[in-house]
């Protein structure tokens, strides 16, 4: 007997297979191996947002299913988050959803707004669930050109019209992972007329908002014009609060998306453990100032990481937020090759820029969220190596 459906055969193979088996007999051989792969927060959740999650854990009345949209103080205080950070004005009743982190909004997407053999509209390199997602569920991707002239900024344009005339959906992450570009306002500008155009419900992930550096303010897209009539962005707890482990974030915008969203999810899951939905408002509406010190931490790594980068000769993206910084794999490698030499000759993992996306060859991706010491050791390591 064999089982598995066939749509299983569309997904790509895993490209950190490879690397994790050399790894492990890295390990085996008694090496230190640094990892740069991830992107998961190695600083703890802020101990107010554990106080109140131990606080509410207490409480018989969290032990119940939780309400599948999400209890009505989240969606408040999600509201409330929206309107203090963005000025954005949302009905916390038909605006919000709560989600079991964004990869779940991400996934339910598609069986909420794309029809089987139709398109989705995704950026040349991004996080691997907007491909995925769209082969889970039998529909199509076109992967939107991103590159350094364009600024890393996904050129929807250049979408072919019979291309569009069956898209139903655009996904768009400023700041941006892998790349840590961010995007001018008028570039969301563009992208909503675009999808007011085209008919696309346009999904901005904006998981790094608030990950930021050298002063910029990430905006959210419902602050511009028209978002309200064709745009859901998502929010989480994940990086912003390092609650990667803890599975809260949500959805807010147009109204009518909100609803099928949630149709789909209260399909498939019964919501975010409702005492967790507590430490999240912790998150949301506490005090903010453990954010700005972590905010530092990252920018002082991202400095020690660009300085290295450039005294190596190796061309990289001036970050202005997220965990990441994106750099052009030495003259003479592909990503994947380059990726292996460092982990073979430095004992250090970096991510291949391939495993983001086709506009990822040539490219590779270094995770801040590395403990500065282990980060600045990594890096001597590679300097070690030059750029040949
Ligand atoms: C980390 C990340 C997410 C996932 O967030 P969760 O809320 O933990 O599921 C979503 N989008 C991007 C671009 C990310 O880097």
């Amino acid at each position: 007997m064999s089982f598995g459906a066939t749509r299983l055969n569309n997904l790509p193979p895993y490209l950190f297979a490879e690397i994790d088996r050399k790894r492990d007999e890295l390990l085996a051989q008694g090496h230190d191996v640094i990892s740069l792969g991830i992107g998961d927060p190695d600083m703890p959740t802020f101990d107010h947002i554990v106080a109140r999650m131990k606080d509410a854990i207490d409480d018989p009345a969290n032990h119940r299913y939780p309400s599948y949209a999400g209890a009505p103080r989240y969606r408040q205080a999600c509201a409330e988050f929206m309107q203090c950070r963005f000025g954005v004005t949302l009905d916390a009743n038909s605006e919000v959803l709560a989600l079991i982190g964004s990869k779940e909004g991400i996934a339910n997407l598609f069986p909420a707004f794309v029809d089987p053999g139709h398109y989705t509209l995704i950026p040349g390199v991004g996080y691997p669930v907007y491909s995925g997602g769209g082969i889970i569920n039998d529909s199509l991707e076109h992967w939107m050109p991103m590159n350094e002239e364009n600024g890393w900024l996904a050129d929807f344009e250049a979408t072919p019209p019979a291309i569009l005339a069956k898209a139903q959906m655009m996904i768009l992450s400023y700041p941006n992972n892998p790349t840590s570009a961010i995007a001018p306002v008028e570039y969301f500008d563009r992208a909503i007329a675009f999808a007011r155009e085209h008919g696309l419900l346009l999904v901005h992930d904006n998981a790094y908002a608030d990950i930021t550096f050298d002063g910029y303010v990430a905006p959210s897209i419902l602050e511009r014009p028209g978002a309200r009539e064709c745009c859901i962005e998502l929010f989480s707890t994940s990086k912003s609060y390092n609650m990667t482990g803890w599975r809260a974030a949500f959805a807010a915008g147009n109204a009518e998306a909100i609803k099928q969203l949630g149709i789909v999810k209260s399909n498939i899951d019964s919501g975010i453990f409702t005492a967790v939905q507590d430490a999240a408002i912790e998150a949301f509406l506490g005090p903010q100032d453990d954010v700005e010190r972590m905010k530092a931490i990252y920018q002082e790594r991202r400095d020690a990481v660009l300085q290295t980068l450039e005294a190596m000769g190796i061309k990289a993206v001036a970050s202005k937020g997220t965990i990441f910084i994106w750099a052009q794999v030495p003259e003479g490698h592909t990503s994947a090759e380059y990726a292996e030499k460092v982990l073979m000759e430095a004992h250090v993992i970096i991510a291949p820029g391939t495993a983001y996306g086709p506009d990822g060859e040539g490219y590779f991706r270094i995770s801040l969220a590395t403990p500065t010491e282990r980060l600045l050791e990594a890096l001597d390591r590679m300097s070690a190596l030059g750029s040949a």
